[in-house]
């Protein structure tokens, strides 16, 4: 775990807690608001929708590390669990610090260790880690009130100080107080929402929500998901789709809008939030429910389909997945393997990074549970928006920084360790390696060769591994789009990464709302690179998928087949609608649509013609 302060001319105790504090949304800390049950005004809020479906249930108002918390009262019968609840996060908070401070780096400045003492310190404090517990027994609050309640008084303790120095600590105050209510939101307890029919009536909402946040609910059942920030294909609603619920980003002000347990319809396809619909609007959106269920369920009878194109062309269509338990879900959907396993996931939310025996067991079970079906394992794939626990590094463009490949060659022996377990893996099944944001000639050998040194260690040991391992990259950057005979010479397969490809290509933070619709998988560069790639590597002999978003739009099957593509790799979720397009598709006609649309640089053009593609 990297560790590393910006320069600046603030104090260096200053400058690494703002490097937390850029983390956080400027959002200030919101006044005491209780809970407004009466409210019943009904109003509409448009967003990006992000996961298809609708959903129907009471608003459940979270943070991802934020003050602004719900109030409820917690029944008798529950407070001991509430207590113990607050303990575990306390618990976490303390954990976490304690593995911060291991990995300070030896050239890390001492002031970083001081920072990390006054933050044990302040957790330690009777009014954070004590207090608020008796607040929950007397006042029967939930547990992020009480430590609200809490941190409030502490902060303004601290801001009556005459000592600046002194004053600035409540900026510590609050960054050990989102710590320990980031740990709260990883352990649901009671709450209003959850009264009428448990999670899955719950609808949750919140400013904004990290990748990792958004990983802790795939253990829960919520009804779906509503979001100020955030573009369609950024990672946190990749997860958002992969849990396989409605949800809709970019709302701007559906945090402070929408009270705690209201009643809201939400509809990802549409990107709608309704907040208190009256009769006629919910039974509307019943209907609506019912016949986008009854379209699901249809479609799993294509499961063991074989997918071709009317003209009996076979089409691979492989599943995406984030975490291990994913595969029952590639299982469920007939999946002919697994195009893109987003390794990375494995590292977020947890104190210790896990090593090399934790890995490959991970990798073990997925390449065993696929029975010889390919299992292509991304190498880490770290930075831009998906961080590890502890990392305070800021830049002004994460994006374009230390990311995915580029981090694991700064980081060799942790990369080292990843592909130790990737390759003793592929003894057990049809692992293949797959290398992301590859830029050029360098890079690629570099990495080819810890690769090789990473066999070389395992033979050294004696230990298995598949010796014929295929090694791909990801071609997500322009530049290798442009030189891609770089990578069709030295590798066994491609997949373009549209969703990276598209942001590098167009120069929008695929994070980023505001820029969200610019974000255009249809614009003529964008389409020119996509089909170059395509035509360079099958001249090539290269197999060559798709594994971004592009590949899981139905919207966009047959222009991706008429473009020459024959590897989709999708989430799982959309695996038989795109199978259902494949199935009535001629490749006859929609190639040369596809030729057409490549020829126009006419936006109104080119979305006519994929209107006629899918007519
Ligand atoms: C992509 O960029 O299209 C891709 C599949 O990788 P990720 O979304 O994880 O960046
Ligand atoms: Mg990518």
């Amino acid at each position: 775990m990297a560790v590393s302060v910006p320069p600046s001319s603030l104090s260096r105790d200053t400058q690494a807690r703002k490097a937390i504090d850029a983390f956080s949304s400027t959002v200030p800390l919101p006044a005491s608001r209780c809970t407004d049950y009466a409210s019943s005004m009904s109003f509409t809020v448009h967003g990006i929708g992000v996961s298809g479906g609708i959903a129907m249930g009471y608003a459940h108002l979270v943070s991802h590390a934020r003050l602004e918390v719900a109030h409820y009262v917690v029944p008798k019968s529950r407070l001991q669990d509430e207590v113990a609840r607050f303990e575990g996060a306390i618990a976490q908070a303390r954990e976490e610090l304690s593995i911060l401070r291991r990995h300070i780096p030896p050239n890390a400045p001492p002031e970083f260790d001081a920072f990390i003492n006054v933050h044990q310190m302040i957790l330690e404090d009777a009014t954070l880690s004590e207090e608020p517990r008796r607040l929950i027994e007397t006042q029967q609050c939930n547990a992020e009130w009480a430590l609200k309640l809490k941190a409030e008084g502490l902060i303004s303790q601290f801001l009556k100080m005459e000592d600046a120095y002194l004053r600035e600590r409540k900026d510590d105050v609050l960054h050990v107080v989102e710590r320990v209510m980031k740990a709260l939101l990883g352990q649901p307890g009671y709450g209003p929402a959850t009264l009428g029919g448990g999670e899955q009536s719950s609808i949750l909402v919140a400013h904004d929500l990290s990748p990792a946040d958004m990983l802790i609910f795939k253990q829960h059942q919520f009804g779906g998901f509503i979001t100020d920030v955030g573009g369609a294909t950024s990672h946190t609603a990749i997860i958002a789709r992969s849990l396989g619920i409605p949800c809709v980003a970019a709302l701007h002000h559906a945090r402070a809008l929408i009270h705690e347990a209201e009643h809201l319809v939400v509809d990802g396809t549409q990107g709608v939030v309704i907040v208190n619909p009256d009769k006629q609007i919910l039974s509307e959106y019943r209907l609506r429910q019912n016949q986008w269920e009854l379209e699901r369920l249809k479609l799993k009878r294509l499961r063991t389909t074989f997918s071709t194109t009317l003209d009996g062309t076979p089409i691979e269509l492989h599943a995406n997945i984030e975490v291990p338990d994913d595969v029952e879900e590639v299982k469920e959907n007939g999946a002919m393997g697994i195009g893109l396993f987003r390794s990375e996931f494995l590292f977020m939310n947890r104190p210790a990074l896990p090593d090399e025996d934790e890995q490959f067991e991970a990798y073990r079970r997925v390449a065993r549970e696929m029975r010889g079906l390919p299992v292509t394992i991304r190498t880490l794939d770290l930075g831009a928006d998906k961080r590890l626990d502890g990392d305070i590094r800021i830049t002004n463009n994460p994006a374009m920084g230390l990311r995915a490949i580029r981090w694991c060659l700064a980081e060799p022996n942790m990369f080292q360790i990843q592909l130790r377990a990737i390759l003793r893996a592929s003894h057990y099944g049809n692992v293949r390696l797959l290398i992301p944001m590859l830029s050029g000639a360098a890079e690629l050998e570099q990495t080819l060769h810890l690769i090789e040194q990473a066999k070389k260690s395992l033979d050294a040991d004696g230990i298995p591994y598949d010796r014929a391992i295929q090694v791909g990259g990801m071609i997500e950057i322009p530049a290798a789009a442009l030189a891609l005979n770089l990578f069709t010479r030295k590798l066994d397969f491609l997949s373009i990464g549209t969703n990276d490809l598209i942001q590098y290509t167009l120069a929008i933070d695929r994070a980023d709302d505001r820029v969200a619709h610019l974000y255009d998988p249809l614009h003529p560069a964008v389409l020119m690179l996509l089909a170059g790639i395509i035509r360079t590597a099958s001249k090539a002999g290269v197999p060559v998928a798709v594994c971004g978003e592009m590949a899981g739009d139905v919207k966009l099957t047959r222009l991706l087949l008429g473009c020459g593509l024959r590897i989709f790799s999708m989430h799982p979720a959309n695996l038989l609608a795109v199978k259902q397009q494949v199935l009535k598709t001629d490749l006859e006609l929609c190639t040369p649509i596809a030729n057409k649309m490549l020829r126009s640089e006419d936006p109104e053009r080119i979305r006519e013609l994929v209107e006629r593609l899918n007519a």
